[in-house]
């Protein structure tokens, strides 16, 4: 799939639920309402959507949400995705989670061939983790990280630079992950959904991050890439990688080679932007695929250049829907 920007598709981001068992204050509002069950495509149908993308030529999927694993049989679309892994028509599935149930998923993410995870982690003091999840218990995350540590998978820790909450901590974060052999990303707040908060207070602009951390470690410059916008440096202390999200000081649209689809079917062709395609009635439309190849290629031919977040008290978010809707 080749978009009219002559970039290849090859990366699909799937929110398998826009529900999830805490309330991040950057990214949902307390009073949250979510999708209607009955809109929600069930674990097969977002199976065979995932197919047809992968016949179209995506080679690496994401699951995300909202939270993935707290939808219901969630392993039944991940070891199907699995299978995929296993004939070679998919070269990665990795999930992005916060962490509070891979003390019961981690082994059986390990087993359908899952090797690397996200997991988001903002703090490591109790009283901000539980502030800033609002509902959120420290020390059952950090279980879920020492499980999947345990199964084998290779931890990413993505933590969101909020200023005034986390500022003074990423030394320490640095450190932590260091000790445990994971890799650390941090990621520059975006303007997504009404949270009921102000996103000026809570903006902090990563290079002036980068510029605290160069105090206390040697950073240098790697082209490491996963397959994500973020830029790697490797620490020279710790012998782990720091990555940087920053779609608000960075734009990273030009080597954009993703697209999301939503738990109600809807493909969005970009994160920042409103545009999307609903996949659900071409899908439901017929069992066989027809349908529902050519709206994704309909779809793809209109991925826009880029999205335009800009943070100020005057516009409100750049984009109505939360992260939640479209997945990380
Ligand atoms: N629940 C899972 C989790 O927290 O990892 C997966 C979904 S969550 C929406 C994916 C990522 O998006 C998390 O790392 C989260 O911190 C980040 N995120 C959510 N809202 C955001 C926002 N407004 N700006 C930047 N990152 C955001
Ligand atoms: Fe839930 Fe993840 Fe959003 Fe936090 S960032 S509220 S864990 S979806």
């Amino acid at each position: 799939m080749i978009d009219p920007f002559g970039r290849s598709v090859s990366y699909l981001r799937v929110s398998v639920t826009d529900r999830c068992d805490l309330r991040c204050v950057y990214c949902m509002a307390e009073d949250m309402s979510f999708l209607p069950k009955a809109d929600i495509l069930s674990l097969e149908e977002l199976e065979r959507l995932c197919t047809a993308f992968v016949r179209k030529g995506v080679r690496r999927i994401r699951l995300t949400g909202g939270e993935p694993l707290v939808r219901r049989n969630i392993m039944t679309l991940v070891d199907g995705l699995g299978r995929l892994l296993q004939t070679g028509q998919l070269d990665e599935l990795t999930l992005t989670s916060n962490g509070t149930q891979l003390a019961k998923y981690a082994d059986g993410l390990a087993k359908a061939g899952v090797r690397r995870i996200n997991i988001s982690l903002d703090t490591l003091d109790a009283d901000k983790f539980a502030a800033v999840t609002r509902w959120g218990r420290l020390d059952q995350v950090l279980e879920g990280i020492m499980a999947a540590k345990r199964a084998g998978l290779a931890i990413k820790i993505n933590t969101v630079a909020l200023r005034g909450v986390n500022d003074t901590e990423y030394d320490r974060l640095m450190e932590w992950c260091g000790q445990h052999g994971f890799d650390l990303c941090l990621i520059e707040t975006m303007p997504m959904g009404e949270i009921h908060a102000d996103r000026m207070e809570q903006y902090l602009p990563l290079s002036d991050v980068r510029a605290g951390l160069a105090r206390h470690w040697t950073l240098t410059d790697t082209d490491y890439r996963t397959g994500g916008p973020a830029r790697y440096m490797q620490v020279a202390e710790t012998g782990r990688r720091v990555g940087f999200i920053t779609p608000m000081t960075h734009n990273f649209c030009e080597s954009c080679n993703r697209v999301r689809i939503t738990c109600t079917g809807t493909l969005f062709m970009c994160l920042g932007q409103d545009d999307a395609v609903d996949l659900r009635a071409p899908l439901r439309s017929s069992e066989a695929d027809i349908n529902l190849d050519q709206a994704i290629d309909q779809a793809i031919a209109r991925k826009p250049k880029g999205h335009d977040f800009i943070i100020d008290r005057q516009t409100g978010p750049a984009v109505s829907r939360h992260m939640s809707v479209t997945g990380g």
